[in-house]
C-alpha cells in the first residue's frame, strides 16, 4: 500500500481501503465469517484502482463487419473531421461569431448551406440526434392536431424510441389508417379531417416486410396533400397540411443496390416531401446529429422553437459535421474519406487483401500446434438499423482452435486487453471480418492480441472467471 500510496492520489488510496474494510465489514455483519487478511484488502484495493483508472469510454478495434455498430460507436469519423474537431475544442472558436458583419452569428450558419447545396434543401437544421428531429417536428407542427400515420410503419427503432409513444409524448393526435402489411391511397384520404396537420411516413429501416405488403410512397402522399390544401383554400381553411418524412439512414452516397438501396435525402426531397429529417451517424458517416431539411418557411419556425434551444449542438459536433458534410461536395473525397462510406462501398478484392495480411500476421504470432487460420469469404452488415436485406460480400479471417477455445479467446479479446479487439464467433471459430478493420495498425493489434492470447491468454481467462458474462452479449447485438 506504501507504493501505491505514493504512485497514486493519498487521499484516493485512502478512500479505496476504507471502501474496502466497510464492504468487508459489512460482509462479516451479514454473517460470512470466513477470514480474510489484509493482503486480501490490498488486493481489493488494487483491483478498484484498475477500474477507476481504466477508461470507461475507449477505442476497440471492430472485427465485426457490422460497419455502422451502434454499441461500437457508429460511424467513424474522417481524419479531416476529427482535425476540425480538435481545433475548435482546444481553443476559441466561430461558434456563435460572425467575422465578416464582427457581430453575433449563429450556430447554423456553419452547416446550412453546406446541406442545402448537397442535397438540394431550401433550408436545414441540425439537432441532437434523429429522435430529437422526429420529436421537434410532430411538436412543432402537430401538437393538438391529427397526424395520420400507416399501421405499417408504427415502428420501434431501438433503444425504447417508439412512434406511437414520440407522438403521444409530442401531444400529436396519431390517426393510425391502413393494416399492417397494406395501406391504400384511400386509407389516407378517408382519414383526413379539416384538422389534420401532417402525414407522417416512417421509413422501415430496421426491418423489411416482403409478400403481400403495398404501402403509399412520398409522391402519392404530396399529390392528395395537394388536392386537400386545394379544398381547404375553397373552404378558407388555413390549416396547412405537411408530408413529413422520417427517413432514418439519411444516405448521401447511394449505397447498396436493387431493393437492398437505401433512399438518398435528394430523392426524398425530390418525391415531394415538406420536411425530411435523418441521423448524421448512421450512413452519411458524421458525429451523433439529425438533420431535418425542407421549405424554408418551416425551418425558420423550428429554429425559433425554445426545443431548438434544448436540442441544440455543441462546438465539437458541428465541426465535426460541418467537416464531413464539406467531404460530400466532391463525391470521390466522400467515397475515399469518411470511413462508413468507404467500408460500405470498398471493393472486395481489396478487403480480401486486408484479411490476408492479418491471416499472415497471426500465423507468425500463433504457435504451430495451437490453432489454424483461413481467409474465408462472409458476409459483413450495413447496420445502424439500415439496409438489412443487403449482404455486403466480404473476407474475414477463421480461427479454429486445437488448444483454447473460441469463446475463452472472444473472452480474452474483449475484457483483457486495453484495446478490445471484437470479433465474431460461428460454429467454434473465431471470425475476424476484415471489411470493418480501419488500418494495418488495427491488424497488428489484433494479431499481437490473439498471439498473446495463446501466450498467456488462457491462464488469464481462467483466472477472470465468468465476471465479464456480461460484456459478451455486445459483438452479437446488433444496431
Ligand atoms: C435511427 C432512426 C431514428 C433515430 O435516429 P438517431 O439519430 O439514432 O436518434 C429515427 N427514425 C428512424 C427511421 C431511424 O432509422
Amino acid at each position: 500500500m506504501a507504493a501505491v500510496a505514493t504512485a497514486y492520489p493519498r487521499s484516493l488510496v485512502t478512500s479505496l481501503v476504507r471502501e474496502s474494510v466497510e464492504a468487508r465489514r459489512a460482509r462479516i455483519l451479514a454473517g460470512d465469517v470466513s477470514s480474510s487478511s489484509v493482503d486480501d484488502i490490498a488486493r481489493d484495493v488494487l483491483e478498484r484502482l484498475g477500474t477507476i483508472e481504466r477508461p470507461s469510454l475507449r477505442r476497440v478495434v471492430n472485427a465485426t463487419g457490422v460497419v455502422v455498430h451502434t454499441n461500437l460507436g457508429r460511424s467513424v469519423l474522417a481524419p479531416q473531421a476529427v482535425e476540425a474537431v480538435n481545433d475548435v475544442a482546444r481553443g476559441y472558436s466561430t461558434l456563435e461569431y460572425d467575422c465578416a458583419t464582427r457581430k453575433r452569428g449563429s450556430r447554423h450558419d456553419h452547416y446550412e448551406r453546406l446541406v442545402c447545396r448537397i442535397t438540394g434543401a431550401e433550408a436545414a437544421i441540425a439537432v441532437n440526434n434523429n429522435a430529437a428531429a422526429v420529436m421537434m417536428v410532430l411538436q412543432t407542427f402537430a401538437q393538438g392536431h391529427d397526424a395520420i400515420i400507416s399501421r405499417g410503419e408504427q415502428v420501434e427503432i431501438g433503444g425504447s424510441f417508439r412512434i406511437p409513444d414520440i407522438m403521444e409524448l409530442t401531444g400529436a393526435h396519431m390517426v393510425e389508417v391502413g393494416t399492417t402489411n397494406k395501406t391504400h391511397e384511400f386509407d389516407y384520404e378517408r382519414a383526413l379531417t379539416p384538422d389534420c396537420a401532417m402525414f407522417v411516413k416512417v421509413h422501415p429501416s430496421n426491418y423489411r416486410m416482403t409478400g403481400f405488403t403495398e404501402g403509399v410512397d412520398v409522391g402519392r402522399l404530396r399529390a392528395i396533400a395537394d388536392s386537400e390544401i386545394k379544398r381547404r383554400k375553397d373552404a378558407c381553411n388555413d390549416r396547412p397540411l405537411l408530408v413529413y418524412l422520417d427517413l432514418g439512414s439519411g444516405a448521401i452516397a447511394s449505397i447498396g443496390n436493387g431493393d437492398a438501396r437505401e433512399m438518398t435525402v435528394m430523392e426524398a426531397l425530390k418525391q415531394g416531401a415538406d420536411l425530411v429529417s435523418f441521423s448524421c451517424d448512421k450512413l452519411l458517416g458524421g458525429p451523433q446529429a439529425g438533420i431535418i431539411v425542407g421549405k424554408k418557411g418551416l425551418i425558420d419556425r423550428l429554429k425559433k422553437s425554445p426545443l431548438a434551444r434544448v436540442l441544440r449542438l455543441d462546438k465539437m459536433t458541428l465541426a465535426a459535421l460541418e467537416a464531413t458534410l464539406r467531404l460530400y461536395l466532391d463525391d470521390e473525397h466522400a467515397y475515399q474519406d469518411i470511413p462508413t462510406v468507404r467500408m460500405l462501398t470498398e471493393d472486395v478484392e481489396v478487403v480480401r487483401g486486408r484479411a490476408e495480411r492479418l491471416r499472415d500476421e497471426m500465423l507468425r504470432r500463433i504457435p504451430k500446434d495451437a490453432a489454424s487460420v483461413e481467409v474465408v469469404p462472409e458476409v459483413s452488415r450495413a447496420g445502424g438499423g439500415a439496409l438489412p436485406m443487403y449482404d455486403i460480400p466480404t473476407y474475414a479471417c477463421a480461427i479454429t482452435f486445437d488448444r483454447g477455445s473460441a469463446q475463452k479467446c472472444f473472452e480474452y479479446l474483449v475484457s483483457e486487453r486495453r484495446v478490445p479487439v471484437i470479433a465474431r464467433i460461428n460454429a467454434d471459430r473465431l471470425i475476424f471480418d476484415a471489411r470493418t478493420l480501419l488500418d494495418d495498425d488495427e491488424i497488428s493489434l489484433a494479431a499481437v492480441a490473439v498471439g498473446e492470447y495463446f501466450a498467456v491468454g488462457e491462464d488469464a481467462v481462467q483466472s477472470a472467471g465468468g465476471k465479464n458474462d456480461g460484456r459478451r452479449a455486445v459483438s452479437h447485438e446488433v444496431a
